[in-house]
């Protein structure tokens, strides 16, 4: 146990931990020159595409320190804040922590609010200035921010270069020298925190885990204490590039198991595993079951594939846990599901891998989050709204709240003025106003999780130039005013189109709306009509113009090669079409809501 260390990255996305985790692997001979690809880290075909890591893994290091055999675990942490439940248990597995920072770039909000985590948690922080070979870096000034923020001594910063290799071995020298070794009791019953698991279509879900105490044995009758579920370790070993299986895994150690669980469900991050026999009497403090923040419809665009869709979605929620789905009806869609996403991100990357993966063509409806509705009836009854239509009629409603988050948003002071408008146009409160240093201001706002889920990030970086970075954890539940707008094409009312707005924004967000479609609807043989309507009150109005005879043909006579082309066109853009009524409606117009600015 004494030559063991674990330990995790932290770092803003593209400050450099996967570069610098590359290099840790090759320092310590941990890759041979076949396996060296970039980034070994992020194994997931999309996750490289991205350039993010998605999931969190962990990889086991040997190496010898002034003759001494040690085992290092790098526990790496997904770097997007809809993941950061993972990233918590993560760093609950860890003793230490490498504070990555970028040296053109300073400290981030995402940075500062993992570092958070790992104090909570009594990590030891190493900080590493990284990217110290780019011209733009600003070496003493980081330093000195790196010092204010953790109030270490500036010869505790590692100056280093991830990409030439600087300052690798002194990384790893201080993780040998100053992040304790674990301190777990050997002879306590079994007690490992699970910190992630991985769900492969051959073996079953891979089970990642740190012994806390006892020891994990092949073979062993286990339990996961919060499921409560029973299994056999069919397998349990270390991580190494590939897995290494062996006959146990001891107090302080990290490895992964395999029982032949089918399904990601049963295996949640944050349980524990026990001896089933002898059963820890303490759980690992911390767990949470995680709950989806982002709702929305996803619907085959040919109707004949519901059930094709259907069995998708069960065997990516098999390898996806934090997916949750439902089966809905739309009056203008057909039959599809009611989906719970972690956040934008996981909504996109679910809905890329049943294209993907599964080959289904499918819409996407406007993306919601989570309310809650009280009728005069029951004012006490919590009515669960994951979907606009799930709102009770408005004579019948007594309140509506929704999910409010801390916003935490770190920024030069240049543009400050320009944060607070966004952040007040998207109905925030400010609750406070920091100067990290004279530059570099932290502001915090109460906001509702509804206007950032969406584009608010884009806009930020936006008013920015790029110069912010922002982070949220939700606050709870709050009243809010909040309407149903509909949509009507054609004088048809579209479900699947409408939206829950605050009341002050609903006639502007209505009419933009209304513009937005008129855009995205291509033209047809006759007048569409677009309305914004709350209840039986028509609020903004457009229209499609019929498309001229004229105009049809010339489109299609002539130039032979235009024609294809148009063609081509058109059955690309009817993968993703859809007809309600006898209006065809493209994907883009289901997301219009959120694209307004
Ligand atoms: P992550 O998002 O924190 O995992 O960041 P990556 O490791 O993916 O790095 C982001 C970008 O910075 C990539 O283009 C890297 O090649 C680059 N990078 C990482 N470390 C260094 C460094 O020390 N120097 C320079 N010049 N570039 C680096
Ligand atoms: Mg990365």
């Amino acid at each position: 146990m004494k030559n063991i260390r674990n330990f995790c990255i932290i770092a803003h996305i593209d400050h450099g931990k996967s570069t610098l985790a590359d290099r840790l692997l090759d320092f310590t001979g941990s890759v041979t020159e076949r396996e060296k690809q970039e980034q070994l880290l992020d194994n997931m075909d999309l996750e490289r595409e991205r350039g993010i890591t998605i999931k969190s893994h962990a990889i086991q290091m040997d190496y010898i320190h002034e003759g001494e055999h040690f085992v290092l675990n790098l526990i790496d942490t997904p770097g997007h804040v809809d993941f950061s439940y993972e990233v918590s248990r993560s760093i609950a597995a860890c003793e230490g922590a490498l504070l990555v920072v970028d040296a053109a770039q300073s400290i981030q909000a995402q940075t500062i609010s993992n570092l958070y985590l790992a104090l909570e948690n009594d990590l030891e922080i190493i900080p590493v200035l990284n990217k110290v070979d780019l011209p733009s870096a600003n070496i003493e000034e980081v330093t000195d921010d790196i010092v204010d923020l953790l109030g270490c001594d500036p010869s505790d910063v590692i100056p280093a270069s991830a990409k030439t290799g600087l300052g690798i071995q002194e990384i790893l020298d201080a993780i040998i020298n100053r992040i304790p070794a674990p301190s777990g009791k050997v002879d306590a019953p079994l007690r490992a925190l699970i910190f992630d698991s991985v769900y492969n279509p051959f073996r079953g879900v891979e089970t990642f885990f740190r012994v806390i105490n006892g020891t994990i044995k092949k073979g062993q009758h286990i339990k996961f204490v919060n499921t409560g579920k029973t299994y056999y370790a069919d397998e349990v070993g270390t991580l190494k590039l590939q897995q290494l299986a062996k006959k146990e895994i001891k107090t302080g150690d990290v490895g992964y198991l395999i029982t032949g669980i089918k399904d990601a469900r049963e295996v949640k991050v944050g349980d524990t595993i026990t001896d089933a026999e002898n059963p820890t009497k303490e759980a690992v403090a911390g767990f949470e079951d995680v709950k989806p923040m982002v709702f929305a419809g996803i619907y085959p665009v040919d109707t004949e594939e519901y059930e094709d869709l259907r069995a998708s979605m069960e065997k990516l929620q098999l390898n996806d846990a934090s997916l949750v789905f439902t089966p809905e009806s739309s009056a203008a869609l057909g039959f599809g599901f009611r989906c719970g996403f972690l956040g934008m991100l996981h909504l996109e990357i679910i809905q890329e891998r049943l294209e993907r993966e599964f080959d289904m063509t499918v819409i996407t409806t406007v993306p919601n989050v989570s309310y809650h509705a009280y009728t005069n009836k029951n004012p006490d009854d919590i009515i669960l709204v994951n979907n606009p239509s799930d709102l009770p009629e408005p004579s019948t409603l007594n309140r509506v709240e929704e999910p409010y988050i801390k916003a935490t948003i770190i920024t030069k002071s240049d543009y400050v003025g320009n944060v607070m408008s966004l952040c007040i146009e998207k109905r925030g409160e400010i609750t406070n106003q920091t100067y990290l240093t004279t530059e570099r201001v932290e502001l915090t706002f109460d906001m509702p999780l509804a206007e950032i889920v969406f584009d608010f990030y884009d806009r930020l970086k936006t008013v920015s130039r790029g110069y912010a970075s922002f982070d949220y954890s939700p606050i709870g539940m709050r009243v809010s005013k909040l309407v149903k707008v509909d949509v009507l094409l054609n004088g048809n009312k579209v479900d699947a189109l409408s939206a829950l707005l605050h009341v002050d924004n609903a006639y502007d967000i209505g009419k933009k709306m209304c513009e937005k479609l008129k855009e995205l609807i291509p033209r047809q043989q006759f007048d569409i009509p677009i309305q914004a309507a709350i209840g039986a009150k028509i609020i903004a109005r457009e229209t499609v113009k019929a498309l001229r005879k004229d105009v049809t043909a010339k489109c299609y006579g002539g130039d032979i090669s235009r024609k294809r082309k148009l063609l081509e066109k058109q059955k690309k853009g009817k993968k993703r079409m859809r007809q309600v009524g006898n209006v065809e409606i493209p994907q883009e117009a289901f997301m219009a809501v959120l694209k307004l600015n």
